[in-house]
This record gives structure tokens, C-alpha cells and sequence, in this order.
């Protein structure tokens, strides 16, 4: 049997990095101000200038990060919060978490982002229906690929809804020219190890343009404190980036725009060699993905199984994001108005991820290519 292929190998990025993020860290072992100490600092700034945006916050998580921005908006009882039901738990989690409620609108069924047409129709029915009140939108840039943005923010206005941009799989990733992070009121990322931009635990970064609305981050990522330590404003949450955590990132930084690069040299193998073979993913125009995710669609279930197992055994593995839309979800189907979703519900069911990250060697790849085409001819 070949050597298995990993999904992720953090192991073989570390070894590519050499000492640097031992050295970045070994500083904050000296220094020991593991709360916010000066790298956090120093992280939000460069960030923010890669970005554009005039603020970043670092926070504990991506999760996190959705919870501060829309408590700095207070959402809560009674609010609807708009959202795609092809996405990670986490977006539709913190709306429930603080006490608003999820609205789960489908996808398009090329790009898996946000349809804005159903988004316009879930609102229509959120009003006329006088149980909830309108709030926000959580758009998601899924796998990489922006949201329809344009789009969204013209909706969001027209209804005068907040807008957030949940960027956790797409940090680094471009929108008409423009990298993402200030398409929205507000964006949050996630530095989960397996996302585009990974540290070595949890973190979570919020984005804005809003000199006040920055100052109430940092006020809620830290339990609502004021200007003194033990002067509470408001209610927060412990909800800090780790020190250690921003010495990791600052040092994978340097690194990051070569990583980015990598994933759509890899992309692009897949989709020139892929797609006579399985629906390789189409491209949002006019935008560059940050690749977090490369999913291909097999024709049914029973495709998908044998493909998956096929691959399996030559060490090749496979992933499904999603395996189930969040509105069929045990926890929040609860909250949903019974209709169907039916894009979301037919793609979680032929949807396949391929390895795609920076330690892929091209061997690998046409490892892969080749092993799809057998399978499929
Ligand atoms: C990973 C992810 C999150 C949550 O990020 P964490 O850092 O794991 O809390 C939120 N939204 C999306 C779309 C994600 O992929």
C-alpha cells in the first residue's frame, strides 16, 4: 500500500518553518505575560494591516469572536439572525447560545454560498410572520470562497439588518479585489489549527472599521471591564486571545501568502484534471479562495460511499462538510419552520473534501487525481 496521505500535517509545516515559532514562543516563556501580553498587541495590528481594516481584536476563538460582535449589537431574545444552513455549528450556535434565534436559509448550489434570493424570502416571512424581529445576517465565506457580498450588504440595508462576516475559513481570501475583512459591519476569523490561518490551539480575531465598536470588544473579551481592571460596565465574557497563541501566528504570518498560493496551485490541478470526472467546485467571480476546503460533488450517496472507501484504501483520506445541513440538526431543528432546504439537503449527501493544504507535495496530488479518475471511469 503507497504511504498514507494526511488531511492536514501540522507536523511537516512545523518542519518547514524551522525554529521560528519555537523562537517566537520561547520569548513569551520569557517574558511570562501569558494574558495579554505584547505579541497579542503586535498580532492585531500587522492583521489589521493585512486586512485593511483599521481594527483588529484577538479573542479565544472563531466562536467566540461571532459571540462578541453580536452582543456588542445586543441580539438577544426575540431577534432573528439569518444565516446558511450549510455551515459549521458555530454560526448557528451562538445566536441560540444568546437567546436569539437562528434562521437557516439555503445555498447556491455551484458556489455553497448564502442564496440571496431565499435570504430575501426567509426575511419576507421572519416579518409577516411577527414572532421575531429581523436583526442580523451571518454571512458565511464558505470553504474559502466569499459570500455574495454585493448582494448581502444591499439586503442588509434595505432591511436595516447588521451584517457580520463569518471569515473563519476564508481569512486571506479576496472579494472583488479587496481582501476579505471589511465587507461587513464586522468580520470574525478563527484560528483553529486546521483553518487556512492555524495557530496551535484556539483564537479568533474580530475585524472593524469602528473605533467604538473595537473599544467594546476589548471590553467584552474581557468580562465587560472598563477603563480600571475591576470597574464592569457591562455583562462579558472571558473570551481573550492567548499570548502564546499570537507568538505562534505572528510567526506563521510571515509564511502565509506561500501557503495561500500553494492551496490554489493544488486547486487547480484538481479542477483541470478533475472535472470530467466529478463536479469540481465553481469559482464566485471575480474573487480568490483561501481554500480551507476543496469539495467536490459525486452524483448520489452511493457514489460518495465508494469513492470514500475507494480512496481509503490506497491512504488517501476524504472528509464531508456537511454531512447534514444545520436545520435537519437533533440541537436546531427545533428552530426551523419545517420547509425544505432542499440544495443544502442534496449536497450534504455528494459532497466529498480532498486533501488540500500547503505540505501537499505535487506527487501527492496526481496520487490523488489519479486514484478519482480510476474510480470514476
Ligand atoms: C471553524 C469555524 C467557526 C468556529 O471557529 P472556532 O475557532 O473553532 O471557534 C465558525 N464558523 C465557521 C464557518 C467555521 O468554519
Amino acid at each position: 500500500m503507497n504511504t498514507p496521505i494526511l488531511f492536514l500535517d501540522l507536523k511537516k509545516q512545523q518542519q518547514r518553518l524551522g525554529n521560528v515559532i519555537t523562537d517566537r514562543v520561547n520569548q513569551v516563556l520569557c517574558h511570562c505575560q501569558f494574558i495579554l501580553g505584547p505579541e497579542v498587541q503586535e498580532l492585531e495590528d500587522r492583521l489589521a494591516r493585512y486586512v485593511g481594516a483599521r481594527f483588529c481584536v484577538g479573542v479565544s476563538s472563531g466562536t467566540d469572536a461571532i459571540q462578541i460582535a453580536l452582543m456588542a449589537e445586543n441580539i438577544g431574545a426575540g431577534d432573528a439572525v439569518f444565516l446558511p444552513a450549510f455551515t459549521y455549528t458555530a454560526t448557528a450556535e451562538v445566536p441560540l447560545v444568546i437567546g436569539a434565534t437562528p434562521v437557516f436559509v439555503d445555498i447556491h448550489p455551484k458556489t455553497f454560498q448564502i442564496d440571496p434570493e431565499h435570504l430575501k424570502s426567509c426575511i419576507h416571512e421572519i416579518k409577516s410572520s411577527g414572532k421575531l424581529k429581523p436583526k442580523a445576517i451571518i454571512g458565511v465565506d464558505l470553504f474559502g470562497q466569499p459570500a455574495p457580498w454585493d448582494e448581502l450588504r444591499k439586503i442588509a440595508d434595505q432591511e436595516g439588518l447588521y451584517l457580520l462576516d463569518d471569515c473563519a475559513q476564508s481569512f486571506g481570501g479576496f472579494y472583488q479585489g479587496r481582501k476579505l475583512g471589511c465587507e461587513a459591519d464586522a468580520t470574525v476569523t478563527s484560528f483553529f489549527p486546521s483553518k487556512p490561518f492555524g495557530g496551535y490551539g484556539d483564537g479568533g480575531a474580530i475585524f472593524t472599521n469602528d473605533a467604538a465598536k473595537a473599544e467594546l470588544y476589548r471590553s467584552l473579551r474581557t468580562h465587560g471591564e472598563g477603563k480600571t481592571r475591576y470597574q464592569v460596565l457591562r455583562t462579558g465574557m472571558n473570551g481573550r486571545l492567548d499570548t502564546i497563541q499570537a507568538a505562534v501566528l505572528l510567526a506563521k504570518l510571515d509564511f502565509f501568502e506561500d501557503e495561500i498560493a500553494r492551496r490554489e496551485e493544488i486547486a487547480t490541478l484538481y479542477d483541470q484534471h478533475l472535472s470530467a470526472y466529478v463536479t469540481t467546485p465553481a469559482r464566485v467571480p471575480d474573487s480568490k479562495s483561501a481554500w480551507a476546503i476543496y469539495s467536490v460533488l459525486l452524483e448520489n450517496e452511493a457514489k460518495r460511499t465508494i469513492m470514500q472507501r475507494m480512496l481509503k484504501e490506497q491512504g488517501i483520506p476524504t472528509a464531508i462538510y456537511y454531512p447534514l445541513p444545520l436545520h435537519q440538526q437533533p440541537a436546531y431543528c427545533q428552530y426551523h419552520d419545517g420547509n425544505a432546504l432542499p440544495v443544502s439537503e442534496a449536497l450534504s449527501k455528494k459532497i466529498l473534501a480532498l486533501p488540500i493544504h500547503p505540505e501537499l507535495t505535487d506527487e501527492e496530488v496526481f496520487r490523488i487525481i489519479h486514484a478519482i479518475k480510476n474510480i470514476e471511469a
